[in-house]
C-alpha cells in the first residue's frame, strides 16, 4: 500500500466535509476517524499515518480551541478586515439598510435551497382582480389607439383618461379603506402588463401613480391627516400625482441635488407659520405637466435653527399643490415619441408650511431612506411588468408574422436565419415573463426586494430592447413604415426610455446589482462588517471569529463545490426538478458555487477597491442575475405544473442563461488584476475549460416552430396581454388569421403544384384559383378558404401611407390648419 494514502484518504474526506459542509467538529472527527482507520487496516503505513495526524492536530486543535484561535487567528484577521473595510458612504449604508433578503441570498449561498423557491406559492389574482383585468381593463385597451395617441394627439384622449381615472386606475396601489382598488402586487404587474402590451403611453400614465411617488410615500410615512387628504383624491383620480428628483445637475447621483429649502416664517392662508422657501429646477418628472400635487426631494437648511440646532438637515420630501405661489409647472418634454405627460416643475421661493413636508417634521431628512425604502418595490413591478407585456406580445406577434409573411413561397419563419431571431425572441419572452412574474410575486409574500427589483429592471428592459431589435429584423418595412398599421414601431422607439428611468441601465448594471448583492445576499458579509465596528473589544473579537470562521469553512465548501461540479460538468449533486430539467438546477447549483467563491475572493483581495471596478462588479452581478432568472423560469415552469410544450423555450432560455454566466465568469477572470488568484480561481471553477454551449440550432428551430402556429405554448405566451381582435389592435386581428392561413397552406401548395406541372396555365392569382377549381385542383370550398386567407394575408402585410399634410406636425400644422380655416 502507498505510504500516500493516509494523507490522500483525509483530504478526499475533508473534501467531502466540505462539499456537504459539516461543521468544524465534525470535520475534525471524520478525518480522526479516518486515520484511525488508516493505522487499523493498514498497519505497515504507520509512520505516513503518524506524519499525516501530526499535520492535521497542528490544524485542527487551535481551529476547535476557541481562546487559541480568537488570539491566534481572528484577531489578525480582524485587524487586517478593520483596515481594508470599506468606507460605506451615508447613501449605501441607508440603501443597504434598506429592503430585504429572499430566494436570492440562496444564490448566493453556493448551495441553494430550491425547496425555499418551490415551497413559495404560485402567485394568482383573486376574483375582483381578475375581473378588473377582464373588465376595465380590457376596455381601457380596447380604447387605446396608439398611432392616434403617439402622432395625432400626443396624449391619451380625454375619454382614455376619465375612464382610467373613474375606474381607478390610479389608486391600484391605495388601501381600500382610503377607496382604492388595494391590489396585490401580483395583480399590479397584471394590470401594467397589460397596458405596456397596447402602448408605452398608456402603461407610463398607469405606471406612475402606482409606482414609486406620493401614494407609496404618504401610506408609508404619511401624516394621518396627509393621508386622510389626499389618499381618497389620488384613488379617485381627482387628484393627479407626480414625483420630482431630477435636477440637471443631479440625474444618477440623486442625493447631490442642489434643490433646496430653508426653514422660514411665512405666510399661508392669511397666517403666519412656520414653514420652508423651496427653490428648486426638476426635470424629466413624469405626469408633472398634468398633475394636481407634486411630490418634491430637496435638501432642507434650518440656518437661523428654528427647529433645531442642525442647520443642514438632509434630504426632505414634501407634496405641494400645484397652485402654490411660485411654483411653475413648465412645459412638456416629448420622450422618443411615446408622448405620457412629461416636463420641468421649477420654484423660486415657494413658500410651503411643514404639514407639507411628507410626515411632517418626524421625516424631516429622512427623505433619501424613505425613497430607497420604496424604490424596491416599485421597481420591481413597474417596468419589468411592462417588459414583460412588451416581450411577451413580440414573441406571438413575431411568430404569427413569419408565418403569414411568405417569401420565395415560404414563409420566412422557416428561414433558418429568421429561425435565429425567432428562438431568441422566445427565449427572451420566456425569461422575462418568469422573471416579472417571480419579481412581482415576492412582493405579495412579504419581501423588499432590493436586489430583485434591480436585476429585473435592468434585465428586463435590456432584454425587451434585444427582442424588439429582433422582432423589427423579422418585420422588415413591415416595422419601419409607422402609421395605425405598425404594432411595433413606437416599441422600438420608446425602448431606451424603460432603460434610463429608475436608475439608469449601466449604473444599475455597474454598481447596484452586485454592490448591494455582495454585501447583502452573502450570508456573512454584512455581519461581518457590523461585528468588526461593535464598540467592546472583547465581544468584537468574539463576535467576528465566529462570523469568519463560518465565512472561511464557506469559502473552502465554495471551492470544492465550484471544483467537483466543474469537473463533473454539473452531472452530479442532488437537485429537484424531472429528469429533463434536473440537470439545470445542478447547473445553476455549479454557477452558484462559483459566483460564491468568486465573489468572495474579490472581495478579499480587493476589498473596497473593488467599488471602483465597476467592470468586474457588473460581470459578478451578472452571474447572480443569470442565476435569479433562471431559477424564476424553473418555479413558473413547476406552478405551471411541467408544461412539456413549454420545454423547448425553458431549455432554450435556460442554457442562454448558463451561458451567459459562463462570459461573465470567465470576463472576471480574464480581468482579474492578481493573476496568479486567478489562474487558481479558473482552475477550480473551470477545471475542464469553458464547456458551456450557447442554445443549438437544433433547440432553436424547436423554439421558432412553436411560435409559428396557435399551441398551448403560444397560448401561455399571451396570457396577460392584450389580443382581442378589435379596429385598434393590429396583432389581435393578425392572431385571429393565422389559423385561416395555415389551413390555406396545403392548397397554396396543391396550386403550386399544379402551376408548375401546367395543369394551371394562367398567371394572374384570381385566375388561378377559378382554374383551380375548373381542373379539380380545389374544391369551391377549398377555393373560399384561398381566398379569404389571400385577404387576411393582405391586411396583415399591409402597411400605412399618408398625405404629406398628414404628417406635418406642430406650429406648421397649426399653421396649415389656420391657412384651411379661412
Ligand atoms: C422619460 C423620463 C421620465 C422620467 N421620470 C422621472 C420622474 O418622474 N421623476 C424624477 O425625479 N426623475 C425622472 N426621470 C429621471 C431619470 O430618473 C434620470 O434620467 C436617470 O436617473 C438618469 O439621470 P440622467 O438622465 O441625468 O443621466 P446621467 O446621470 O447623466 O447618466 C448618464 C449615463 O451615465 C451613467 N452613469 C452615471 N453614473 C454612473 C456610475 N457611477 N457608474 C456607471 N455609470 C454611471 C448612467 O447609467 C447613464 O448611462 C425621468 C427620465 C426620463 C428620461
Amino acid at each position: 500500500m502507498s505510504p500516500w494514502i493516509p494523507l490522500l484518504a483525509a483530504l478526499a474526506v475533508g473534501a467531502l466535509a466540505a462539499y456537504h459542509r459539516w461543521s468544524l467538529r465534525t470535520w475534525t472527527i471524520a478525518i480522526g476517524a479516518t486515520l484511525v482507520a488508516c493505522l487499523a487496516l493498514a498497519p505497515a503505513q504507520w509512520f505516513a499515518t503518524l506524519l499525516t495526524t501530526a499535520a492535521f492536530a497542528g490544524l485542527a486543535v487551535p481551529l476547535n480551541h476557541l481562546p487559541t484561535r480568537r488570539r491566534v487567528i481572528s484577531s489578525p484577521i480582524l485587524r487586517f478586515y478593520t483596515r481594508m473595510l470599506p468606507q460605506l458612504s451615508e447613501t449605501e449604508q441607508v440603501a443597504l439598510e434598506a429592503g430585504t433578503v429572499g430566494f436570492e441570498g440562496e444564490l448566493f449561498s453556493g448551495r441553494p435551497d430550491w425547496q425555499k423557491l418551490l415551497r413559495q406559492p404560485a402567485p394568482a389574482l383573486n376574483a375582483e382582480e381578475q375581473a378588473f383585468l377582464d373588465g376595465p381593463v380590457e376596455e381601457a385597451c380596447r380604447m387605446t389607439n396608439d398611432w392616434e395617441i403617439s402622432h395625432e394627439r400626443a396624449d391619451l384622449p380625454p375619454e382614455l383618461w376619465d375612464f382610467l381615472k373613474r375606474n381607478r386606475f390610479f389608486g391600484m396601489i391605495v388601501p381600500k379603506s382610503y377607496g382604492g382598488l388595494g391590489f396585490s402586487a401580483y395583480a399590479h404587474h397584471a394590470v401594467v402588463q397589460k397596458c405596456a402590451s397596447v402602448s408605452p403611453t398608456l402603461s407610463s400614465t398607469v405606471c406612475v401613480p402606482n409606482s414609486l411617488g406620493p401614494a407609496e410615500l404618504l401610506l408609508h410615512y404619511g401624516t394621518d391627516a396627509q393621508k386622510n387628504h389626499y389618499l381618497p383624491r389620488l384613488a379617485r383620480g381627482e387628484e393627479i400625482p407626480c414625483f420630482a428628483l431630477t435636477n440637471p445637475y443631479a440625474g444618477s447621483d440623486a442625493t447631490s441635488i442642489p434643490d433646496f429649502g430653508v426653514v422660514c416664517r411665512g405666510m399661508h392662508e392669511g397666517e403666519e407659520v412656520l414653514g420652508v422657501r423651496l427653490t428648486f429646477d426638476k426635470r424629466y418628472i413624469t405626469l408633472a405637466p398634468v398633475a394636481t400635487v407634486i411630490g418634491l426631494a430637496f435638501r432642507l437648511h434650518d440656518p437661523d435653527h428654528l427647529l433645531s440646532d442642525v442647520g443642514d438637515r438632509g434630504i426632505t420630501l414634501a407634496l405641494i399643490p400645484r397652485q402654490t405661489p411660485g411654483l411653475v409647472v413648465g412645459r412638456r418634454h416629448f420622450p422618443l415619441n411615446a408622448p405620457f405627460q412629461n416636463g420641468p416643475v421649477t420654484g423660486k421661493d415657494v413658500f410651503v408650511p411643514l404639514s407639507m413636508l411628507i410626515g411632517g417634521e418626524t421625516y424631516i431628512g429622512q427623505g433619501w431612506r424613505m425613497l430607497v425604502e420604496c424604490l424596491s418595490v416599485g421597481r420591481a413591478i413597474s417596468l419589468p411588468s411592462t417588459a414583460s407585456g412588451g416581450v411577451r406580445l413580440l414573441a406571438v406577434a413575431t411568430g404569427a408574422y413569419a408565418r403569414i409573411r411568405k417569401q420565395f413561397q415560404m414563409p420566412i419563419g422557416r428561414f433558418e436565419g429568421i429561425e435565429e431571431a425567432l428562438a431568441r425572441i422566445g427565449g427572451i419572452g420566456y425569461a422575462i415573463s418568469a422573471l416579472s412574474r417571480q419579481t412581482a410575486s415576492v412582493v405579495d409574500l412579504g419581501e423588499k426586494p432590493a436586489v430583485p427589483s434591480a436585476i429585473a429592471k435592468y434585465h428586463a428592459t435590456e432584454s425587451c430592447r434585444e427582442a424588439i431589435r429582433d422582432a423589427m429584423d423579422v418585420h422588415g418595412g413591415k416595422g419601419i413604415v409607422l402609421g395605425p398599421k405598425n404594432y411595433l414601431g413606437r416599441g422600438w422607439q420608446a425602448a431606451p426610455i424603460s432603460i434610463t428611468v429608475e436608475g439608469a441601465n449601466i449604473l444599475t448594471r455597474n454598481m447596484i446589482i452586485f454592490g448591494q448583492g455582495a454585501v447583502r445576499c452573502h450570508p456573512y458579509v454584512l455581519a461581518e462588517m457590523r461585528a468588526a465596528t461593535l464598540p467592546d473589544p472583547v465581544e468584537r473579537l468574539n463576535t467576528f471569529d465566529g462570523i469568519v470562521f463560518r465565512h472561511i469553512g464557506f469559502a473552502v465548501s465554495n471551492a470544492v463545490r465550484a471544483f467537483v461540479l466543474g469537473i463533473t460538468h454539473s452531472r452530479i449533486g442532488s437537485a429537484p426538478g424531472e429528469r429533463s430539467t434536473r440537470r439545470f438546477y445542478r447547473k445553476l447549483n455549479r454557477y452558484s458555487a462559483g459566483l460564491a467563491l468568486a465573489a468572495d475572493t474579490a472581495m478579499l483581495v480587493l476589498g473596497g477597491k473593488l467599488k471602483q471596478k465597476e467592470r468586474l462588479s457588473a460581470r459578478l452581478g451578472d452571474v447572480l442575475s443569470q442565476l435569479y432568472i433562471a431559477s424564476s423560469m424553473l418555479k413558473r415552469y413547476e406552478d405551471q405544473e411541467r408544461p412539456a410544450a413549454d420545454h423547448a423555450l425553458l431549455a432554450w432560455a435556460i442554457h442562454d442563461a448558463v451561458f451567459k454566466m459562463q462570459v461573465a465568469l470567465d470576463g472576471v477572470l480574464r480581468n482579474f488584476p492578481v493573476r496568479p488568484i486567478a489562474w487558481l480561481l479558473r482552475l477550480m471553477i473551470f477545471p475542464i475549460g469553458l464547456r458551456e454551449k450557447t442554445p443549438s440550432d437544433r433547440l432553436g428551430h424547436r423554439v421558432a416552430s412553436l411560435m409559428l402556429a396557435p399551441n398551448d405554448s403560444m397560448q401561455r405566451m399571451a396570457e396577460g396581454v392584450f389580443t382581442a381582435e378589435c379596429p385598434n389592435n393590429p396583432v389581435g386581428r393578425m392572431l385571429a388569421s393565422l389559423p385561416k392561413v395555415i389551413a390555406a397552406e396545403p392548397l397554396e401548395r396543391r396550386i403550386l403544384k399544379a402551376v408548375r406541372s401546367g395543369v394551371i396555365a394562367g398567371f394572374d392569382p384570381v385566375q388561378q384559383l377559378d382554374e383551380a377549381v375548373r381542373m379539380e385542383v380545389l374544391s369551391e370550398a377549398e377555393r373560399a378558404l384561398v381566398a379569404e386567407a389571400r385577404a387576411l394575408t393582405a391586411e396583415v402585410i399591409a402597411v400605412d401611407d399618408f398625405d404629406s399634410a398628414e404628417l406635418v406636425a406642430g406650429r406648421e400644422k397649426r399653421r396649415l390648419q389656420l391657412m384651411h380655416a379661412a
